[in-house]
Order: C-alpha cells, then structure tokens, then sequence
C-alpha cells in the first residue's frame, strides 16, 4: 500500500509529472516551481530538512496560494510556543469580533487551505491528480462557534466527522490506511478508503501537525481532530488501498 516514510519516497514524489493544483502535466519549458505542503512555516526549523514534503507545480499555480499559506504556517507554528507553555492564543473558527483573547479565523480560509494539502497529499500518494472540483467536507482541528452578545456559543457538534475519525481509526489498527509521515513524524496524514452505497468511492482522512488540536480554545469548546472526507464520482484510484466498512466491524 502507498506510504510516503522515507526521504527516498519523498524524492519520487517530488518528479511527479503533473501539477497537483490545476491537475495539468507539465508541458516542456513550463515554468515549474517547488511547493511545500504545508508550508515550511509550520515546522521548527529541525523539523524542516528531515524529510519535507515537496510537490511540483505550475508557478502560476503556486502563487495564487502564498500569503494565505504563509499565514496559516505561522498560526500553526504558534503550537510550538504553547507547548512550551508560553502566552496561549486561543484560537476558533468563527464569524464574529469577541473579544481580545480570541485569534478567529473568520476571515481565513483555512478549511480550503487544508483541502489543497488534501490535495498534494493524494497527488503524492496515488500519483495522480485530484480532479480541482473534487468537493470535500472537512473540520479543523480547530473548534468554530459564533458570537451572540458577546458571548461565544459553540457550534452543534457535526456527528458525520466522529464516524470519519473512527472510519480511520478502524482501518489504521487492521494496516489499511495510506500513510504519509514527514517532518520528523511531525505531520502525519492517514486515509482510508471505501465505496458508498450509490457508486461514489469515499477517502477518509485525518491529518495532524504536530499537536495542532491543543491551539484551540479549550476551555470554551472540546479539542477535535482534523478530519474530512472527498468524493471520487465512480473511480478508487489504482494505487488506493481499499479499506473495511465501518457498519461491518460495528455489527
Ligand atoms: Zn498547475
């Protein structure tokens, strides 16, 4: 099954012959510039070399994205400063102004940052590209809510991501996931796949950098995983591995 472990996969990944964003193959004499998911910003200087996870794609493509990556780099590399027990950013995913001990993320669009990595990382794994309209459903590992007079009222918890978590957690303890583990183990993505009911095969995926979940504000809302799912309409990619479907080891 596909993994990407080792500094020598990491090379293989980094001759691929399309471009992860648009999806196109590089033509000859295009301009083609290096990516790196997530963006070097995040990791701690030792854990950037060892081994990084480094895409090729179209300069036009890579620049549409930079100053928001860059911005979610150094959110992420706010983690680092927590576990060190220093100031704690409290952090949250919502729409509204509520208070000065709040970073909110209304205005970012971190969800569909981490749905191009989701990208990158299926590039990398399957050797192929996502389709660009491929549609995802993700939650951040950050907690959203929404201000009401003031006070921050958690958003209802979304049922469908704790089967995702559990979807992967499943398959990760029988070995059936695909796996990408770079930065020093310090990003570690896991997905798992299976067929619905109607035709469409599903990847579950959960995606942890460093202890990300801890940046959330923890007192007013639970810490949650990072996890999400896409649809491929009618198509497991060949490399995929297929993994068991939770209603069967549930029965
Ligand atoms: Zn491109």
């Amino acid at each position: 099954m596909p993994q990407i472990v080792s500094q020598r996969d990491a090379r293989a990944v980094k001759k691929l012959p399309f471009c992860y964003v648009c999806g196109n193959a590089f033509e000859n004499l295009e301009a083609v510039t290096d990516d790196h998911v997530p963006p070097q910003t995040a990791f701690l200087p030792e854990d950037r070399e060892n081994f990084p996870l480094i895409l090729p794609t179209h300069k036009g493509c890579n620049h549409t994205f930079s100053t928001e990556d860059e911005v979610f780099g150094q959110l992420i590399g706010l983690g680092h400063e927590i576990e060190k027990g220093q100031d704690r950013l409290k952090i949250y995913d919502g729409s509204d102004t509520v208070g000065n001990t709040f970073a909110l993320l209304g205005d970012l669009d971190l969800h569909g940052a981490i749905q191009r990595w989701v990208m990158a990382f299926h590039a990398a794994l399957y050797q192929e590209p996502l389709p660009p309209l491929t549609k995802f459903s993700t939650q951040t590992p950050f907690p959203s809510g929404t201000s009401v007079n003031g006070m921050v009222i958690p958003d209802p918890d979304k049922p469908q991501f704790r089967d995702y978590a559990e979807q992967v957690e499943i398959n990760a303890q029988l070995g059936l996931v695909d796996r990408i583990s770079a930065n020093n183990g310090n990003l570690h993505y896991q997905c798992c796949w299976q067929q619905s009911d109607d035709g469409p095969w599903l990847a579950f995926y959960k995606l942890d950098i460093y202890a990300w979940s801890k940046l959330g504000d923890s007192k007013n809302f639970g810490s949650r995983p990072c996890v999400g799912a896409y649809a491929t309409p009618g198509h497991l990619p060949a490399l995929a591995t297929r993994g068991t479907e939770l209603w069967s080891v549930r029965t």
